[in-house]
């Protein structure tokens, strides 16, 4: 659970009889409202836990480091998210791999179907493949551990929030 203000953040999900989509609270039909969100990480502050911080990364477009800093705090509707606030999921189980609760971290991190797209994102980037897949806040942690100099930490990052975005968006596909 994301804390104080969860109920608050996750949105509303709308069901109908066409396909399925996922609706926020903050901007109706549109995916994600970078205005709003922008906003909302201001009054959150950008800190994702204790001594750690969001790298807000301005190569990076706009409604991914939103969403990206939203899965850090496991706020956005995955299955799990999505049963803490009530909702009908039916199955919790990661779509992917049928085998854990749907987290964000294990959607994104922990499951062996993002494992393996991590292997390969590492050996290409060139950095040292994580030996523990924890949590979004840990993998982005080491990509940005694994890189000296300035530029190359930002590409390494935008590699991997992007990365992070298409697994969700293959997710919802
Ligand atoms: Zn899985």
């Amino acid at each position: 659970m994301g804390g104080g203000g969860f109920d608050d953040n996750m949105g509303e999900v709308v069901f109908d009889d066409n396909e399925d989509k996922w609706y926020w609270q903050n901007d109706f039909g549109v995916d994600f409202s970078v205005k709003t969100g922008r906003r909302e990480m201001m009054e959150n502050t950008n800190a994702i836990m204790p001594g750690r911080l969001f790298f807000w990364n301005n190569w990076v477009i706009k409604k991914v480091n939103v969403f990206v800093w939203r899965a850090c705090l496991n706020r956005i509707p995955t299955m799990d998210a999505l049963q803490c606030r009530g909702v009908e999921v039916g199955s919790t189980l990661c779509p992917n791999c049928g085998m854990t609760v749907e987290s964000a971290d294990h959607l994104l991190v922990k499951c062996m179907v993002a494992r393996t797209i991590w292997w390969q994102i590492c050996r290409w980037a060139k950095i040292p493949c994580p030996t523990i897949f924890e949590s979004v806040g840990g993998l982005l942690d080491h990509a940005n551990a694994s890189v000296g100099e300035k530029n190359r930490k930002t590409v390494i990052n935008l590699i991997f929030q992007t990365m992070l975005w298409r697994i969700w968006l293959a997710r919802n596909d």
